[in-house]
């Protein structure tokens, strides 16, 4: 890239950053975006002079509210819930909402921010956004996880609907707690819209294979990664981090497409287990008693269970970490080599640190971004819409499809935009810059937006 060039997206980038003070995640993640589009700026002068970057860094609208509650001993509670209206080019706003203690604005802002290439990747028209509040749903009662959401959706309702913004999970947020708000938007609104949220149950308006979504279509990726290079699962050795959602159901695909997954963790510990971790008693442990991984011991007294463990650690072929950002550091990304590690992807969104990623790409380890490999629980979700749009349900095998070749499509734009750029095999820059591109080129169309 050109010294001009460099400084013209550098000096976009530090107006970003002091424009948004305080959000490192925010431009964590733009400066991984920025730094892979110099060459695009190049053969498409016109970006630069349609100042698209510093629009699309700019959230169409950000959304902040008090959310007031009260607990099973009768106690009150404040929670700040927020929904970050990032970018509607592509479609109505489309992205999770995550309850954990950790969120702010900035958390919030990278989420909404990778979410607007994600989904352009997907092919599928929605737009970004992305929502949550500091709520700890950890050790929280039944009720008063109905309490918190029905509270949140109170002010969310005024912002959302089909065909303007259509949230969904995302950590702490599950099948459950979409019931909840789905229950109270409909109370609220005397409308009964599906299409206003996604990852709902079956009994009322989900879609098959929603809840599997993201977790198999992070290893279809990494399926299709592998055989580029003539591997396969098959006899692989694999760590997945996380026990949530997408944890589980890579777990099983990984199990399907015949490797072994040897551990997996939470924020209190990591379980091992060398005969291969068993899936139904995670699902019994997480889906069914919300409880911690640590109780898997009791079930199999074989397997291992480390508090505060390292699961980067354990030699394995394949990792694939499905917790949280910034979750896989530099040591860490020096220690999975050193085992023979071969393929990192992300099911997590942003769980490798800039840094990292650099250790693995350098080391020839294959490494894809989430917004490419965990693209396939938002596909799935623009699916359901879909279905619901039309009053229909599809089956279980005929979804699955349908994801497998959004994902093959994914997989296919990622590689052929490595090409293109001549970075042969480097999908961080080819999902940067595939995504960027259909962003822009919706844009540009619509005039100043
Ligand atoms: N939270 C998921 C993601 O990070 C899913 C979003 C959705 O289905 O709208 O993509």
């Amino acid at each position: 890239m050109s010294s001009i060039m460099h400084e013209k997206i550098e000096a976009i980038y530090r107006q970003i950053v002091n424009r948004n003070p305080g959000e490192v995640e925010f431009h964590q993640a733009v400066k991984e975006v920025l730094d892979t589009l110099g060459v695009v700026l190049i053969k498409h002068p016109e970006y630069l002079d349609q100042k698209l970057i510093e629009r699309i860094c700019e959230p169409e609208r950000q959304i902040i509210f008090r959310v007031p509650w009260v607990d099973d001993k009768g106690e009150i509670h404040i929670n700040r819930g927020f929904r970050v209206q990032f970018s509607s080019v592509m479609g109505p706003y489309k992205g999770g909402l995550r309850f954990h203690p950790s969120v702010y604005l900035g958390i919030i802002k990278f989420l909404g921010f990778e979410q607007i290439f994600k989904n352009a990747l997907t092919g599928m028209p929605i737009g970004g956004a992305k929502g949550g509040s500091d709520f700890d749903p950890k050790g929280k009662s039944d009720a008063e996880i109905m309490r918190f959401c029905q509270s949140f959706m109170i002010e969310l309702h005024h912002y959302i609907g089909e065909h303007t913004d259509v949230p969904a999970g995302d950590i702490g947020v599950g099948g459950r707690e979409i019931g909840y708000l789905f229950g109270q938007y409909k109370r609220l609104t005397n409308k009964f819209e599906p299409g206003v949220i996604t990852g709902k149950g079956m009994a009322y308006g989900g879609s098959l294979v929603r809840k599997e979504a993201t977790g198999y279509g992070l290893v279809y990726f990494t399926d299709m990664m592998l055989k580029m290079k003539g591997e396969s699962f098959e006899g692989k050795t694999v760590l997945v981090s996380g026990s949530g959602n997408v944890a589980i159901y890579a777990m099983e695909k990984v199990a399907q497409l015949g490797g072994k997954v040897v551990a997996c963790s939470d924020s209190d510990g990591v379980i091992y287990d060398a005969d291969g971790i068993n899936l139904d008693t995670i699902k019994l442990i997480k889906e069914q008693q919300h409880k911690r991984i640590k109780e898997y011991a009791s079930y199999h007294p074989k397997a291992m269970y480390k508090e505060k463990g390292v699961i980067w650690d354990i030699p394995c072929d394949v990792a694939l970490p499905c917790a949280t950002q910034n979750e896989l550091n530099t040591k860490h990304a020096e220690t999975l080599i050193k085992n023979g590690c071969i393929c990192v992807t992300e099911g997590a969104n942003m769980p490798t640190t800039p840094d990292a990623i650099s250790v693995l790409q350098s080391n020839g380890v294959l490494y894809a971004p989430g917004k490419a490999t965990n693209a396939g629980g938002v596909a799935t979700s623009a699916l359901e819409m879909q279905q619901n749009a039309c009053r229909d349900t599809w089956t279980f095998d005929y979804t699955d499809a349908r994801l497998q070749t959004i994902m093959r499509g994914i997989h296919q734009t990622c590689y052929e935009t490595a090409e293109e750029y001549s970075v042969p095999g480097n999908y961080l820059i080819g999902a940067n810059i595939a995504g960027f591109c259909r962003v822009a080129n919706a844009m540009i169309p619509l005039g100043l937006i």
